[in-house]
């Protein structure tokens, strides 16, 4: 199979790992569905599979945690393992860890390595009630740095809370993209995704890809059609080399994402590279 396009942004609903997070976690993902105005339905990894599979396409497969702050456990990094090992023709995988543990979040980050996972992600400061800049999580990004493992964030906007009494906990301001910069400076060897279009900080998001040879963004979790202007024009000149085809599937329809790229006004050129070639570089991977 030639890949013509890699998702570096895929979540996990799979009806088994998502029986491992208990009721809570089901009630919040019911929420988010409302919110994105669908049903909230499980998807298994081997169907995900198939759909990139028979699209020639790869995904990187992710989930997130805030246990520390929301008691709700996380899907087990060795579920995402098991199933980058069950299809690794079309996944790659993301590890998670919440930030405040530690110690063993800095282990559990060297044994996302030996399970052969390719990053750590989604974090979403938002929801784990943390800022990245904060100096006492920079052993954790020492750690990911030295393994060469690429960190994936939630940046911007949250759909998670979105409407609920208090925005569930859920506080806004840690996901602005500019305390990424700090750990793209302090770190310059880690490479970081910011994630979505980052709004309403989309100028910062930009300014920091630009700036920051080792800042990345992704595309997902927003429909091509409403992405910023300023989003499009600048993927298509000054950052061509810097954004990354996500679609945050299954939240936002892989195929909705797709069928409204086509419509954007695009260099050929860049759209393979959005589409394939930077994540390709950004991975070092030979396919
Ligand atoms: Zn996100």
């Amino acid at each position: 199979m030639v890949i013509e396009a890699i998702d570096v942004h895929v979540h996990i609903h799979d009806a088994r790992a998502r029986e491992l997070r208990g009721p809570t976690a089901k009630a919040n993902s019911e929420a988010m569905a409302r919110y994105f105005g669908r049903e909230s339905k499980a998807i298994s990894v081997d169907e995900q599979a198939e759909q990139y599979r028979e699209r020639n396409m790869m995904a990187v497969l992710m989930n997130g945690t805030d246990e520390t702050i929301s008691g709700v456990p996380a899907i087990p990094n060795d579920f995402v393992a098991e199933a980058v090992k069950a299809h690794p023709d079309v996944f790659l995988g993301f590890g998670i860890i919440d930030p405040w543990q530690g110690a063993l979040a800095r282990q559990e980050i060297r044994r996302c390595k030996d399970l052969g996972l390719h990053g750590l992600g989604e974090f979403n400061p938002a929801r784990q009630h943390f800022y990245p800049n904060d100096t006492r999580f920079y052993p954790l990004w020492e750690e990911c740095q030295e393994l060469g493992m690429p960190v994936l964030f939630h940046s911007g906007y949250a759909a998670a809370g979105s409407g609920q009494p208090g925005g569930r906990g859920v506080k806004l301001k840690y996901c602005q993209p500019i305390h990424l910069d700090d750990v793209a400076a302090d770190f310059p060897d880690l490479k970081i995704i910011s994630a979505h279009p980052s709004w309403p900080w989309t100028a910062e998001s930009l300014a920091i890809a630009r700036h920051k040879p080792n800042f990345f963004i992704d595309l997902s979790g927003w429909a091509p059609k409403y992405f910023p202007a300023e989003v499009v024009q600048q993927v298509n000149s000054l950052l061509q080399d810097k954004a990354m085809f996500g679609s945050d599937a299954p939240s936002l329809p892989l195929e909705r994402w797709l069928r409204d790229f086509e419509q954007l006004d695009l260099k050929p050129e860049v759209r393979q590279k959005i589409m394939l070639d930077n994540a390709k570089k950004l991975f070092g991977l030979d396919i």
